[in-house]
């Protein structure tokens, strides 16, 4: 685990906060930084056919010691999120964790409590690593890239495991949604891939929503106030009464979980003349985006009976879709992963997420692409912390998957 740590600790000081304004790729020049790191550490270690893409994107190749067997891949982002700062990150490491709440001695109102934090109870004893409260940690996704480094350097120092080709490959800008943007998934060319990219331990999440958005343009009739009598029609008026009309309390974010999908309003803007809202449809099944999209439809329809001077144009645009609808085409890519879980000594957790993955898309392109744990928790925040132990569980599970993958054909 002492290995595992240090990459750990190396990754995480180098600062890859992904940008969102900006149309270079990488979106900050951290991320190429931290990929020339692992490329030279991946050519040390003895991965063939290392290369730090022109986008920033690392790619190397794990030969395979078994004939036949399929090619799979192992993929993590090299980005932070921009949510909290990612720069001078100070880990602190709290070796047998004693249970209780831990405050953060950068910043002693950052309190990470266990009342709060789901499944921290159960860390007791266990190694953590947490921030010093002024930064993230970025165990979002640098526990994934030490997991996949780690678990790499196991196999290769140990022949005696059977295995196939395993592409390694680090991505970037994950966190602004550009994650597959420069992803060519002809060049890996594998059966299918994994994404070291989930909380906890033992996780496999194979379901993401599917998901549409819709842009809103309200035109109202523009005309001095003073005049307006029987002839304004107010977008921003409409606008709020188009809200209000959604049917939120059983379909937005607010009021829903689980299994439910919602409609979310997320962006409003304009003036008396014409209002643009956008709102994100989402659903667990893809066909209920078109009810989704309906409601809009019969809301504007209940305006414009209102006021029929005013004009309303929706606009719905694709998104992603559910991963598990993609993952079909390979089924050993979920199989494997359950049976890896169970061989590392864990129950599988099988989850949805409530939101998109990179994986959702590299499934619907034609990589399936299930995520798994790598014992991060609280990402995107300074209460970001991250358990040795739970990491290492994730190398064994991808050593597992390793040598399940090398006896199929
Ligand atoms: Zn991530």
């Amino acid at each position: 685990m002492k290995e595992l740590l240090d990459r750990f600790l190396r990754y995480v000081k180098v600062e890859t906060t992904a940008v969102e304004d900006t149309t270079e790729y990488p979106s900050s020049p951290g991320q190429f930084e931290l990929g020339k790191i692992l490329a030279e550490e991946m050519e040390e270690m003895g991965i063939e056919d290392v290369e730090v893409g022109k986008y920033g994107i690392v790619m190397g190749t794990l030969p395979g010691n078994v004939k036949k067997a399929p090619t799979i891949a192992w993929l993590a982002h090299m980005d932070t999120s921009p949510d909290a700062s990612g720069k001078n990150i100070k880990p602190i490491i709290h070796k047998k964790y004693n249970g209780k709440d831990i405050v953060l001695p950068g910043d002693k109102t950052k309190v990470i409590e266990v009342d709060e934090t789901e499944g921290m109870a159960d860390l007791k004893g266990k190694t953590l690593i947490t921030t010093d409260g002024t930064t993230l940690l970025g165990a979002d996704d640098k526990a994934g890239v030490a997991a996949i480094m780690t678990a790499a350097a196991h196999l290769l120092a140990n022949p005696r495991i059977k295995h196939g080709p395993i592409r390694l490959l680090f991505t970037c800008d994950e966190e602004v949604g550009r994650g597959t943007d420069k992803v060519d998934i002809k060049k890996i060319n594998a059966a299918c891939a994994y994404t070291l990219d989930g909380e906890g331990e033992a996780g496999l999440e194979n379901e993401t929503f599917s998901a549409d958005m819709a842009t809103i343009t309200i035109t109202g009739v523009n005309i001095h106030p003073g005049f307006a009598k029987g002839r304004m029609v107010n977008a921003i008026r409409l606008a709020g009464l188009f809200l209000s009309r959604l049917p939120w309390h059983q379909l937005a974010p607010e009021t829903t979980a689980g299994r439910d999908g919602f409609l979310h309003p997320y962006m409003i803007e304009g003036g008396v003349p014409e209002v643009t809202i956008r709102i994100l449809l989402r659903s667990f099944v893809t066909g209920e985006l078109k009810e989704e999209a309906k409601i809009l439809k019969t809301v504007a329809a209940s305006i414009l009976a209102d006021f029929p001077k005013a004009k309303i144009n929706i606009k719905v645009a694709k998104q992603y879709r559910n991963m598990i609808e993609h993952l079909d085409k390979e089924p050993r890519a979920v199989d494997l992963a359950a049976k890896a879980i169970k061989a590392a000594g864990f129950e599988p957790k099988f989850e949805s997420i409530r939101g998109g993955t990179d994986g959702a898309r590299l499934s619907e392109v034609g990589l399936p692409t299930p995520n798994l744990s790598v014992g991060m928790h609280n990402f995107h925040s300074p209460l970001e912390f991250a358990c040795l132990e739970q990491m290492q569980s994730s190398v064994n599970v991808l050593i597992e998957l390793a040598k399940l993958w090398g006896k199929e054909k």
